[in-house]
């Protein structure tokens, strides 16, 4: 029997405290990756850059042959259910 992965929707802004996007997270945990697939209502103009202060907040990379962007450590905080 398997458990269904809990979605927890976030909120993730940069450290200057711009609003950067929605995301549904799968399962608890610390924010260390984003598949772009669960990335909603996203205010960023530049992917992975802040588009207040320009700085990057984040890697374009690939986890399991979906894209995703690799969070750097430090430059972003979250709001909302995150386990
Ligand atoms: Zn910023």
């Amino acid at each position: 029997m398997s458990k269904p992965n809990r979605i927890y929707t976030i909120d993730v802004y940069c450290i200057c405290r711009q609003y950067l996007f929605r995301y549904r997270k799968e399962g608890g945990g610390h924010l260390v990756k984003c598949f772009k697939s669960n990335i909603d209502k996203d205010e960023t103009r530049k992917e992975g850059t802040c588009p207040s202060c320009e700085v990057p907040f984040a890697k374009d990379t690939v986890i399991k042959n979906r894209p995703a962007l690799q969070i750097i450590k430090g430059r972003v905080f979250v709001r909302g259910h995150h386990g």
